[in-house]
């Protein structure tokens, strides 16, 4: 096992999180990512203790953390007419060891990537790499093949291979050929962050609306202290009709705000802008909530 490297398929947040465990119990990996380069690419997304308490163990610790996200500290769901229907305390103040982290996912995936770099080198995460197969030797071990950026193909052997790469993997779809594709889950959602100044706790993930029609909010940044501004990562989800599946050609594009706004037009409350919030983003990506069934094994 440590002479004969584990490789491990994609280097997303799975991916790079293994490979700085396995160097941390002192076996040797290599990391296949199919992305010519590492861009910080995605916006919020909510690490519960559990998961801060590997990043710890992991050496990653809250120095790190409180540069990509914060600590969240409450979860509150309010309905439509602004009052609360239920609000819990998170992390920390839930009586966890750890905290919840509320992060930018793609400067926390960056955060990963620096980490392995600086601990395994930078041979570790081979970047324009993509896994496009394997196959297990008569003898152990496995075999994956790697399509590079520049066209060439070539295989790496390792002890085994581990597929972290994504809803779409092709190491799964191998091993499970038979698998069900993609499906749409029915809702549409718009993603998108705005600089604006925290409510609540100053850290509270809110839940505001329906089953139908919801928006999702908290800040994944601590405030400047010269503007005492946040940025607030927000996703607007519309249920919709799916029996006809997806139609739109594309999984992931950017959109402009008058195509979704008019959907909430008339969500203001004195405490909440929604309509502000959305004008007033960087940008914003639109995305169907796609699931995939588990396999059987
Ligand atoms: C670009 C992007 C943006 C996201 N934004 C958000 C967000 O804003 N909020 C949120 O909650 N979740 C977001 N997610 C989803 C969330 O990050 C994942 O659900 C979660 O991190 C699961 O991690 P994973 O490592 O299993 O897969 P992923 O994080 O999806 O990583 C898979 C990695 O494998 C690579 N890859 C794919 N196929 C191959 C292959 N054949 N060979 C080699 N490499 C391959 C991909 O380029 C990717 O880097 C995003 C995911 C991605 C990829």
């Amino acid at each position: 096992m440590t002479e004969s490297p584990v490789l491990i398929a994609g280097g997303g947040i799975g991916g790079l999180a293994t490979a700085l465990t396995l160097h941390q119990i002192g076996v040797p990996c290599t990391v296949f990512e199919a992305a010519r380069e590492m861009r910080p690419l995605g916006v919020g997304i909510n690490m519960q203790p559990n998961a801060v308490r590997e990043l710890y163990d992991l050496g990653i610790g809250e120095g790190d953390l409180d540069r990509v996200g914060l600590p969240a500290r409450e979860w509150a769901l309010v309905g439509l007419n602004g009052n609360d229907i239920y609000a819990e305390p998170r992390g920390l103040l839930a009586g966890y060891n750890w905290p919840q982290y509320a992060v930018h996912r793609g400067q926390f995936h960056m955060l990963l990537h620096d980490k392995a770099v600086e601990r395994m080198g930078p041979q570790a995460v081979r970047l324009g790499s993509r896994v496009t197969g394997y196959r297990n030797n008569s003898g152990g071990g496995v075999s994956a093949r790697i399509e590079h950026a520049d066209g060439s193909v070539s295989e790496a052997k390792g002890a085994l291979l581990i597929g972290a790469d994504g809803i779409h993997s092709a190491v799964r779809a191998q091993m499970h050929p038979a698998q069900p594709p993609i499906h749409w889950g029915g809702a549409i959602m718009w993603r998108g962050t705005t600089w604006g100044r925290p409510i609540r706790s100053g850290s509270s993930f809110v839940g505001l609306g329906t089953h139908r029609q919801r928006m999702v909010f908290y800040p994944i940044s601590h405030p400047d202290p010269r503007t005492g501004l946040s940025i607030i990562n927000w996703i607007a989800e519309v249920t919709m009709d799916n029996s006809e599946g997806w139609k739109q050609s594309g999984w992931f594009r950017q959109v402009d705000t008058a195509d979704f706004l008019h959907h909430f037009a008339d969500w203001m409350w004195d405490w909440l802008d929604v309509p502000a919030l959305i004008r007033q983003a960087d940008t914003v990506f639109e995305n169907p909530m796609i699931d995939r069934d588990p396999v059987p094994t």
